[in-house]
């Protein structure tokens, strides 16, 4: 193509909100074999919901919830955001003023009294957080956090999580003191889109990959929902850029699209990287696309923009 066809393109891509960094990532597009795609916030909406609080030692519901909240305050995963509003809702629904101004203050005023003090806050990537409160460990995360920290979920616990799991829901188990004290299991809507993306990437010929953090079961049962069948879970935030070069070793073309910072690595290594407009900057900055509407339409765009603009002067 020549200069003028590839200024036209990224100009059309624009106009899209398909930001393209460059020619070479613009010609790269046309010939994807593989879109490995993030789950949590590019292939779900990223607003994750708790369904499900349940304590399965003496701990009073509310106690726990205040505990949970408490540590996931420090925390910047969409997750955390989900518990922190669960809580809120549990101890003060009705309780607040009406007026819609003095809302949101009100909310950070209340939330700041009410929560404990976690000290020595952590963020364990890919496996959950951890802190200290009234100096005793809490730790809120996935199975390996606790299998790791030698707390073991007792079987009716761990059989209310594998039914969370197998309906495509998140759970988040929470030890204090060593102990388990109990679940959530929380819920992320796929987008609207996102099976017709999956299904016309297939019409194209091109394989659709799930690519994430999170455990097996719910990988699945969310792939299922989407029309994924090739899944990879339970990678660690380290494992996603191996995954993609893994599919890269036979010289096949790998786009990967994610949104958050564990997926920037991935994004880098990817022949075509594509973030989520609203992402994370650090997913920005290492993607060669942006889709600045956070419509998963706007893969396909992408790849239909680069197969125009080279096959047609071949
Ligand atoms: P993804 O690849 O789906 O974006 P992450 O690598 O961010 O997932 O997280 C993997 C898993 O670690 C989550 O599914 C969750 O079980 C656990 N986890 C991560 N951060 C938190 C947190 N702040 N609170 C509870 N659990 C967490
Ligand atoms: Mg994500």
């Amino acid at each position: 193509a020549t200069p003028t066809a590839v200024m036209v393109a990224t100009g059309i891509g624009a106009n899209h909100g398909v930001l393209v960094k460059g020619g070479d990532a613009l010609e790269r597009a046309q010939n994807v074999n593989y879109v490995v795609f993030d789950k949590t916030g590019t292939l779900t909406q990223g607003k994750a919901v708790v369904t499900t609080a349940k304590v399965f030692s003496g701990m009073d519901l509310g106690d726990f919830l205040t505990l949970v909240a408490s540590a996931e305050a420090s925390s910047e995963h969409p997750l955390a955001k989900a518990v922190l509003d669960y809580a809120f809702h549990f101890h003060f629904f009705g309780k607040l003023p009406s007026s819609k101004d003095g809302m949101q203050q009100r909310k950070e005023q209340i939330l700041s009294q009410w929560l404990l003090e976690a000290e020595d806050f952590s963020a364990v990537p890919g496996k959950g957080v951890r802190c200290l409160i009234n100096e005793k460990k809490v730790l809120i995360g996935n199975r390996a956090l606790m299998s790791e920290n030698r707390v073991s979920i007792p079987p009716e616990a761990e059989s209310f999580l594998v039914d969370l799991e197998m309906n495509a829901k998140t759970g988040i188990l929470v030890a204090y003191d060593s102990s388990f004290v109990g679940l959530m299991g929380i819920a992320d809507p796929l987008k609207r889109e996102a099976a017709v993306v999956v299904e016309g990437l297939k019409k194209m010929g091109i394989h659709p990959v799930m690519l994430t953090g999170d455990n097996w079961r719910t990988a699945q049962a969310v792939a299922k929902e989407v029309g994924i069948e090739d899944v990879r879970a339970e990678v660690m935030p380290a494992g996603k850029a191996d995954v993609v070069r893994s599919l890269q070793k036979d010289g096949s073309i790998v786009a990967m699209v994610g949104d958050g910072i564990n997926d920037s690595p991935a994004l880098a290594a990817a022949d075509v990287g594509m973030a989520i407009g609203g992402g994370t900057d650090i997913a920005i900055e290492a993607a060669d696309y942006v889709l600045v509407r956070n419509n998963l339409e706007d893969v396909i765009t992408a790849i239909d923009l680069s197969r125009k603009t080279f096959n047609r002067i071949r």
